[in-house]
């Protein structure tokens, strides 16, 4: 059986290059009726954080990648330990006694240099006796693989095609470090082979460390599983994508308030392509048609325009109830989430402090104001920028002099027109056929079009463009609609006097 995994370390929010990882290997398990396993790497204390471990399952939980096994590297020691113990038996590793930071300086000069560095081999030209002896005295010393000289490590990678690299290339690399602490290359092997992981897909970043990770599955003899790695992601200027960049963390697009299904949506693109090369899909229809054989070769691109686009379609397809479910699981979210980075912070303060402003309005009418939010959900790329729309929208405000040129060129005949439309207003039941009929009269005074719509809108709503003006109206309620009207009919006859 397939069997896949995500391996994420806790040490920052859950990148989107992290979470394309994640989806696509759900979604190869999915396809195939295989296994998904979710891995914390956190074996690096100083860098880990529980919270970000957290994210990590929150943000994978939201975008509906769940997982059926979870691990934690720190809760496996007793596994490191075991194999460990056979490779130093089989003597394929050996002890090695050299200043780990005199190496560091020889690499740093190096790399400084632009020359490439290897572990010269010191401690592997040790005698046995010798090696034994300083372990004796105590020596502190970490346990180097000893890669085997002049051989060719080769794997065909699903993305990549064949890779080879020869051994001359490869240092003997370490796998316990002389504080005790195991290194990534061995932990990833001893974890993937006792998971059964027979299938790894993850960044191109790790190319170069699968030659190191295949030598050691030969020496403790386990299988090899197949592999894919994908191109990263690059930014607008064809650079690597950096952790900083704006929206570059699941955790801000969940609280801009962006569709989950967009957000996989919009993923899966960055690195496979639909086979009729469709933009917008559902995750049943990627589920079934996800293969790892799409997966492409070059390079993807960030672009939140992008994601905008998918999530404006996604919005409109959604129906009322599902619209009202997700709005409010996100204002629950939002109301709930810390920030643990300054950017996430920024953002979060302001996405709050508007949904808080919402909140009021939800007291009184909320069955007015979810209405009024599908409507408006056309206009606003996700929630939080609906949310600014809607508060544009409920909020009291004055129509400044400059609205009212640039809107409307033919304002006096509208204000004509504006006191037969409050007054029918007033005196009708409020419905929408009663709104329809009170545009009539005015059509019937003349006043119509361009002059009749764009001014009305503009006084009742506050806003010069919008969904339907009808139910927009109808929505806002009469007594807030004629708050407005009357209000501007005072300013209007304030200014004659
Ligand atoms: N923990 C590694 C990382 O965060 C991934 C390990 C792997 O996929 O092999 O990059």
């Amino acid at each position: 059986m397939l069997k896949v995994r995500f391996a994420p370390s806790p040490t920052g929010y859950l990148h989107v290059g992290g979470a394309r990882t994640a989806l696509f290997n759900w979604l190869h398990a999915r396809s195939k009726g295989g296994k998904f396993v979710l891995r914390i790497e956190d074996t690096d204390p100083e860098r880990s954080r529980e919270y970000f471990e957290e994210d990590i399952k929150k943000q994978l939980e939201w975008l509906g990648l769940m997982w059926d096994e979870l691990y934690r590297q720190s809760d496996r020691a007793d596994f490191y330990g075991e194999y460990f113990e056979k490779l130093k038996s089989e003597e394929k590793i050996y002890p090695c006694f050299c200043d780990p930071q005199k190496l560091e300086e020889a690499r740093k000069k190096a790399r400084e240099k632009g020359e490439p560095y290897k572990y010269p081999g010191t401690c592997r030209k040790l005698s046995r006796e010798e090696r034994e002896q300083r372990l004796r005295d105590g020596q502190r010393a970490a346990w180097r693989f000893a890669v085997p000289e002049n051989e060719d490590v080769k794997w065909r990678d699903f993305v990549k095609g064949e890779v080879v690299y020869n051994t001359a290339n490869l240092e003997d690399f370490v796998v316990r470090r002389g504080d005790g602490s195991y290194t990534y290359n061995y932990c990833v092997v001893v974890d993937d082979a006792t998971m059964g992981i027979n299938f790894v897909l993850r960044g191109e970043d790790h190319v170069p460390n699968t030659p190191k990770q295949i030598l050691l599955y030969k020496a403790l003899s386990f299988d090899v599983p197949e592999f894919a790695h994908i191109p990263l992601i690059l930014n607008k200027e064809g650079k690597k994508l950096s952790k900083r960049e704006g929206g570059a963390t699941v955790v801000e697009l969940h609280v801009a308030g962006y569709l989950p299904q967009s957000v996989v949506n919009w993923l899966a693109l960055m690195g496979w392509s639909h086979p009729e090369e469709k933009e917008i899909f559902k995750v049943e229809e990627l589920v079934n048609r996800f293969t790892v054989e799409r997966l492409n070769t070059s390079p993807a691109r960030f672009d939140l325009d992008k994601l905008r686009y998918i999530n404006s379609v996604h919005m409109k397809e959604l129906g009322f109830e599902e619209f009202v479910r997700e709005f409010e699981n996100w204002i629950a979210y939002v109301k709930k989430e810390k920030a643990y980075t300054e950017d996430v912070e920024n953002l979060l303060e302001n996405v709050k402090g508007v949904v808080n402003r919402l909140s009021k309005y939800f007291v009184s009418e909320k069955g007015n104001v979810l209405n009024l939010a599908y409507l408006f959900r056309e206009n606003a790329a996700n929630f939080y920028e609906l949310v600014k729309i809607l508060l544009e929208v409920l909020e009291d405000k004055v129509i400044s002099d400059e609205d009212r040129i640039k809107f409307c060129d033919n304002w006096s005949k509208f204000c004509e027109v504006l006191y037969a439309l409050v007054e029918n207003l007033q005196g009708c039941e409020w419905s929408m056929e009663s709104i329809k009929a009170t545009f009539k009269l005015a059509i019937k005074q003349g006043c119509k079009g361009k002059n009749l719509y764009k001014p009305f809108r503009l006084v009742a709503t506050n806003l010069a463009d919008g969904p339907n003006i009808t139910e927009v109206v109808y929505w806002l309620g009469k007594e807030r609609v004629l708050k407005r009207l009357n209000n501007y009919v005072k300013s209007l006859s304030a200014n004659f006097n």
